[in-house]
């Protein structure tokens, strides 16, 4: 039995590969229900990381089955309303909701497998294995164990005292329901997929989401104390941006609901562990980045099928296997924390959105 901590998108890929396989877990959340939260926002799959585990996952066909039609389709807007870039998707990278993509592999796994309101507040080391202790419950013990607890794990002091630091931006999530309905020119404005409006360092990056509600980020450089002292209102977030155009300043005014603060952080660029018996990381616990490079949640996934597969591929050596996993993860995710830091310095700075629209046009299509 493998215990897996956190059932996030790396910690149910993982479970699920491994099912596959015949080999059993048991993944602790912290979660009261998988309805505890909103889940976010828009996710496209890359074809060599996210869209891989789902085929390794046995999933892919339910997956196509699940994307948005059109969502990966990008338009980049200045400050004044201006369209820079207006391009359909091409359908090599598309995109699904991310609690549709959540559910899809949660409802894979046998009944149980996930124990959810396990929040686990200590890990340590005993004589060939691990013990975790949880709120308000009794400790388990473990042979292997999983750290795909997110940013702020738990299991990762068992490898590295290395922390996230804030990465110096913050976005603020609003949502727009019933965008079609309620709010047509918004939700033209958003279009079928993803919009950037990026000027002054600043920003907005929004989203239109399956159920007709549009998700969007407020992106702006401030403390982190900025976005979590619980100062943000619509009226604070609308005087940051006096001078943009009236479409984009309606994201924030005709938005409904709570704001949810998201200070951006970061592990250190090329974060690696010496080898420790018998345990390992996935996903933000591992390898925390930026969102910039669109490969958070598809590292998690890849890091969960790559795991899964040199488990499977040394059943008599799990060493061997923990090895061979993080030996080719510590390069991937070097490579794209490079290209999410590169990208956040080069968003936020003057003349990002003219810039983002040359870099799109210049991708190959098809
Ligand atoms: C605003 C924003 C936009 C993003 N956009 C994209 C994008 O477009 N594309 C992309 O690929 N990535 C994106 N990302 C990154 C992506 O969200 C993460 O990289 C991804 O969710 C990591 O998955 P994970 O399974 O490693 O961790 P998480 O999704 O964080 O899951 C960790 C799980 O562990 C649980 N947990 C935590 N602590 C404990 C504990 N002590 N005990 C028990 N359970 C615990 C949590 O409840 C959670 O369910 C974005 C991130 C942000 C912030």
């Amino acid at each position: 039995m493998i215990t897996i901590v956190g059932a996030g998108l790396g910690g149910l890929t993982l479970a699920r590969v491994l099912g596959v396989h015949g080999v059993e877990t048991v993944v602790y959340d912290l979660d009261a229900s998988p309805a505890a939260r909103h889940q976010g926002g828009m996710l496209d799959m890359h074809e060599e990381s996210g869209q891989m585990a789902l085929r390794a996952a046995g999933l892919f066909a339910e997956f196509q089955s699940a994307v948005l039609p059109g969502g990966d389709a990008s338009r980049v807007l200045d400050k004044h309303g201006a369209v820079l870039l207006d391009q359909p998707g091409d359908g090599r990278r598309p995109e699904i909701d991310r609690g549709v993509l959540r559910d899809l592999l949660l409802h894979s796994l046998p009944e149980g497998t996930v124990r959810w309101g396990a929040r686990v507040t200590g890990v340590r080391p005993t004589s060939g294995g691990y013990e975790l202790t949880f709120a308000g419950g009794p400790t388990e013990t473990t042979e292997l164990l999983v750290g795909a607890d997110g940013a702020w794990s738990r299991v990762r002091p068992l490898l590295t005292g290395d922390q996230p630091v804030y990465a110096g931006l913050s976005f603020v999530e609003i949502r727009v329901p019933r965008a079609r309905a309620d709010h047509p020119r918004l939700a033209d404005v958003v279009g079928d997929g993803m919009l950037f409006a990026l000027d002054d360092e600043r920003g907005f990056l929004a989203h239109r989401e399956s159920d007709d509600e549009l998700c969007v980020y407020v992106a702006i450089k401030k403390p982190a104390e900025w976005a979590t002292g619980g100062e943000v209102s619509r009226e604070s977030l609308l005087a940051l941006f006096p001078d943009w155009h009236a479409d984009l300043r309606s994201l924030v005014s005709e938005s409904e609901g709570a704001l949810i603060p998201r200070p951006i952080y970061a592990l250190p660029i090329g974060q690696r562990w010496p080898r420790v018996p018998g345990v390992t990381l996935v996903g933000d616990a591992a390898h925390l980045m930026s969102p910039f490079a669109g490969e958070g949640a598809n590292l998690a996934m890849q890091d969960a099928a790559e795991l899964a597969r040199a488990i499977v591929a040394h059943p008599a050596d799990l060493e061997a296997a923990l090895g061979a996993y993080e030996s080719a993860m510590f390069p991937r995710a070097r490579g794209a924390a490079e290209e999410s830091m590169r990208n956040l310095v080069d968003l936020f700075q003057p003349g990002a959105g003219r810039r983002l629209a040359d870099f799109f046009s210049s991708m190959p299509t098809g």
